[in-house]
């Protein structure tokens, strides 16, 4: 039976990038050797990091002074790594959940932290929108889309102040403005590679200003100056990466991206909000198109596990939702095709007929 992977990270990747990795892992450019037995420094390797940026520069339209850099210690390394680079006194942080909390408990240990607003009174199902911004923060720092929750900013915030984008669960779905962001972080786990990489774009001009001493392998500096190979590389997912961004140039690119996903997740919350067994939990203009997260109604609440068991019998996988929203989320990244989405949704619509 066809399975649809609906995991919200790790999660779904464009076969063919997974069936392109597994070869260099067997027989890396013919060498003989697999992908992890070769040096990073290897004249075979350094190409393919240099298309890798130079792919990521390409589809972000990332403007002259900024760096790309690849790094280990996933995005929660960045929640640390930001604040250590960039908070020079006070910093201010946009409060939509679970990873937008851990970025600020890290930003406290380095200067004042100002929560511009938060949506925990709702269970973060909605993103706020009237706030103020204090002009003397050094940044704004956003999640673009609630991995947990199924929120998305989709459109860059107007803020005075230069913003810095957790895009983990995004990036590369659609266009992004560079220019506004001081630095801009993914871990690759959703809409680019295998876990084990971290993307970090950068504004070279804002580095080196923070007073403080910055430990050498926390300083983006050490990693600019040294294009990612100041230590080891995480060469097979970098690799992986290399293989999503070819699949997506290829494919037309972060608004051929943007089409598809608003194609795609209109397919399934058209059927959320038709179906009598169902409602979105997110206010309808935050929904995300990655993480479509909904419930029961209250009235079928029994019929949850029965879904779910419906569900994984029609081939539907990891839909259950984050614990702390409880329900269903279907994870919707950019190798999940048009008919995956009509899949979920019939299954949605078989499941209320049969009742
Ligand atoms: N930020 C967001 C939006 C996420 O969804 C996640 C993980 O799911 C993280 C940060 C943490 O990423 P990592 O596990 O790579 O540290």
């Amino acid at each position: 039976m066809k399975k649809y992977n609906f995991n919200a990270g790790p999660s779904i990747l464009p076969r063919e990038v997974i069936e392109n990795t597994a070869k260099q892992v067997l027989d890396f450019n013919g060498s003989g050797l697999s992908l992890m037995e070769i040096s990073h420094r290897s004249k075979d390797f350094q190409p393919v990091l240099d298309e890798a940026v130079a792919l990521i520069k390409e589809l972000l339209n990332v403007p002259e002074g900024y760096s790309v850099i690849f790094l280990g210690g996933g995005a929660s390394l960045q929640f640390t790594q930001v604040p250590c680079n960039f908070l020079i006194k006070k910093a201010a942080y946009l409060n939509t959940g679970v990873w937008a909390k851990k970025s600020m408990k890290e930003a406290k240990l380095y200067g004042e932290v100002v929560e511009v607003a938060t949506s925990a009174d709702a269970n973060f199902t909605y993103i706020p929108k009237v706030f103020d911004i204090p002009t003397d923060a050094d940044y704004l720092h956003v999640t673009t889309n609630n991995t947990i929750y199924g929120t998305e900013i989709r459109k860059e915030i107007d803020s005075p102040i230069p913003l810095i984008g957790d895009m983990s669960s995004d990036i590369f779905s659609r266009p992004v403005d560079v220019s506004k962001y001081d630095c801009i972080y993914a871990g690759a786990q959703k809409n680019l590679a295998m876990a084990g990489v971290t993307v970090i774009i950068v504004k070279d001009e804002k580095l080196g200003r923070a007073p403080r001493q910055i430990p050498t392998m926390l300083d983006y500096r050490t990693h600019v100056d040294k294009g990612s190979m100041f230590n080891t590389p995480p060469v097979v997912p970098i690799y992986c990466a290399l293989e999503t961004l070819r699949w997506i140039k290829k494919s037309g690119g972060v608004e051929a991206m943007d089409k598809k996903a608003i194609e795609r997740a209109k397919i399934i919350y058209d059927e959320i909000d038709r179906n009598r067994l169902f409602r979105g939990t997110v206010k309808e203009e935050d929904r995300s198109l990655m993480n479509i997260c909904f419930v029961m109604n209250e009235d079928f609440a029994e019929l949850e596990k029965p879904f779910m068991e419906f569900a994984t019998q029609k081939g539907m996988v990891g839909i259950k939702g984050h614990r702390d929203v409880g329900g269903f989320r279907a994870s919707c990244y950019n190798a999940m095709s048009i008919e995956g989405a009509e899949a979920f949704a019939a299954c949605m619509k078989e499941f209320e007929a049969k009742l």
